[in-house]
């Protein structure tokens, strides 16, 4: 399925701030939930009557939104938009705040994918970074949604915990896979400036050496158990990849709402700004920095998001049927080149990464974006 349109709504809440994250999110703003929901509602009036064909809830923490707003949420944006024809819809869940009866609305209110931020099920991993649930809560959160019949259920895992073995790394990859999760993320730890992790980083943090041979491990572990190494930190079982995500690395269109949120619609990209009280004041005066991508960029961009699709690849013949050969003609060339160099692999119609090198491919996609 490609050029389909998604749509992302940002939930910019969280109990406590993670000592490594650097996501807009706020901490200790929950009595203004309510509000916020107005707020998303107001801004989605704009695009009354715009067919969407996913729906994504991301954070932050959507689970903290509480069962009476999100029901409130959805029935209002099913209201204003044209989300007839969808074919996935999304929730992010933490599990210190997936209640069963949260899960139930999301059910009742026709989300099939749940996403569960497990992070890991070492109780010392997640309190060495600060998350405020226990491993024992994720495995809960993820029997009860089981048992609720989602299509789709992932987890999300993180590669690098301090102190993180092989062994516990194992043991949880095995839990998770004989939980029957579907889909798995797999996000390697990074410590973002000005982040309590770089302020004050634990002894046992891992080298960027040992993280990959974990990575390399889990990747390994996972292929065994039938899932499929799509896109870089993504895996799944066949027919159970992301639709919403696949459409952005496809480079099609989506739009996002609530603040901080970023879009690609109509051909231009922009964001709202990352600022939570100016978003309650004028939800829909938020947009900033936007940009109109010249075709050759345009080009580039999308060759750099599809080669992050390890088994689908960078199809060089769509691509110059999308932007005309003569647009294409010097990104080919450097494609060309890093083929030669050993860095891709082209099997006379798709360039692809390598997967055993997916975790060191920036200087690829800089040499793909550079003109
Ligand atoms: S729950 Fe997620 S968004 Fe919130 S602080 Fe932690 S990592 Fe950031």
């Amino acid at each position: 399925m490609s050029n389909i349109r998604g749509l992302y709504i940002h939930v910019p809440f969280c109990i406590r701030k993670c000592a490594y994250c650097d996501f807009y999110s706020l901490a200790g703003q929950l009595g203004l939930v309510e509000r916020y929901v107005e707020a998303v509602l107001s801004e989605c009036r704009a695009y009354t009557g715009v067919p969407f064909r996913t729906l994504y809830l991301g954070g932050g923490t959507p689970s903290l939104l509480g069962d009476e707003n999100l029901r409130k949420l959805i029935y209002g944006l099913r209201q204003c938009l044209d989300l007839s024809g969808l074919a996935e819809a999304t929730i992010e869940v933490n599990p210190e705040s997936a209640t069963v009866q949260l899960l139930e609305t999301t059910r009742e209110m026709g989300i099939d994918r749940l996403s569960v931020g497990v992070q890991s099920l070492s109780d010392y991993e997640l309190e060495s970074v600060g998350r405020i649930h226990r491993a024992a809560q994720a495995i809960e959160t993820l029997r009860r949604a089981r048992k609720l019949g989602f299509r789709t259920v992932s987890a999300d895992l993180i590669i690098g915990l301090p102190g993180q073995e092989w062994e516990t790394l194992r043991m949880g990859l095995e839990t998770l896979t004989g939980l029957g999760i579907e889909h798995l993320s797999l996000y390697c730890l990074s410590v973002e400036e000005g982040t309590p992790l770089a302020a004050s980083p634990p002894g046992d943090l891992l080298s960027d050496d040992a993280q990959a041979e974990l990575f390399d491990q889990a990747s390994r572990f996972l292929e065994r158990h039938a899932f499929i190494h799509y896109e870089i930190s993504n895996f799944a079982l066949k027919g159970h990849e992301c639709l919403h995500n696949l459409n952005y690395w496809r480079g099609g269109e989506y739009l996002g709402l609530g603040p901080a949120a970023a879009s690609h619609y109509h051909g231009k990209r922009f964001n709202n700004r990352p600022d939570f009280h100016a978003y309650l004041g004028n939800p829909a005066g938020q947009r900033e920095g936007v940009e109109e991508l010249g075709v050759q960029a345009k080009a580039a961009e999308e060759a750099m998001l599809r080669l992050r699709l390890l088994s689908e690849g960078l199809n060089t013949g769509e691509l110059a049927a999308r932007f005309g050969y003569e647009n294409v003609q010097d990104l080919f060339g450097r494609l060309d080149e890093m083929a030669t160099a050993g860095a891709l692999v082209y099997d006379g119609s798709s360039y692809r990464l390598i997967p055993s090198r997916v975790l060191t491919s920036n200087p690829i996609f800089c040499r793909v974006l550079s003109s």
